[in-house]
């Protein structure tokens, strides 16, 4: 599938050849309402670039995995996850824009969260960040609802049969965060530890947490 969101306008492969690409319209659109805007004299080019900085440094998935591995450690914070989501997470100094509700959906043996928005692109940004290119394409968006179990295997997440998978689907209001199951052999780790193991996509629901290293 090709990448229609991607920021620049040319890609290079592992060879370092440029492939020169089309700009979408969307990337146009941007661009001309940057334009005015600066223009205008309503934004200056510096304060996008500093919420754009922001995003790609500051607010990501090491917000999630914060979360996570406070769950992980403390079960009194684990029931006020599962019970208000949003507030847990404003404990730790995350909110803001496109989390004004977040739900978390936690995995058991028994049943795996994935989430995904099947209208746009709704994501969960205070704990996640930006999301994926492949979270916002109409094939991830259509299939995992239609076969989450052959989108899973593509990711590598092979799950027993017996587990149930269950698909939210985000909106404008409500953005999900998966509580993916602590791996075996983490029984000594800090919550500093922790929180290394939580990947971006074992937070969507597409991946699992890593395993720990023998230290
Ligand atoms: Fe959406």
């Amino acid at each position: 599938m090709h990448d229609h969101d991607h920021h620049h306008d040319h890609d290079h492969d592992h060879d370092g050849h440029h492939h020169p690409r089309p700009v979408s319209e969307q990337e146009l659109r941007t661009r001309a309402l940057e334009a005015t805007l600066v223009e205008k004299g309503i934004v200056t080019s510096d304060a996008i670039d500093a919420i754009i900085d922001r995003y790609v440094n500051d607010i990501g998935p090491q917000n999630g995995a914060r979360v996570v591995a406070r769950a992980w450690s403390d079960p009194a914070y684990h029931e006020r996850l599962l019970a208000d989501g949003t507030a847990a997470i404003a404990e730790l100094g995350f909110t803001g824009e496109e989390g004004h509700t977040i739900v978390v959906v936690e995995n058991t043996p028994d049943a795996h969260n994935v989430i995904v928005c099947t209208l746009c692109s709704c994501y969960p940004w205070p704990v996640l960040g930006l999301p994926p290119t492949w979270y916002k394409s109409a094939p991830y968006r259509a299939r995992v609802v239609a076969e989450p179990r052959a989108v899973l295997e593509e990711f590598g997440v092979e799950l027993p049969d017996a587990t149930e998978i269950r698909v939210w689907d985000s909106t404008a209001e409500v953005r999900y965060l998966v509580l993916p199951m602590r791996p075996a052999g983490t029984d000594t780790l800090a919550e500093d530890d922790l929180a290394a193991l939580v990947t971006r996509d074992s937070m969507i629901g597409t991946g699992l947490p890593l395993a720990p290293t023998a230290a």
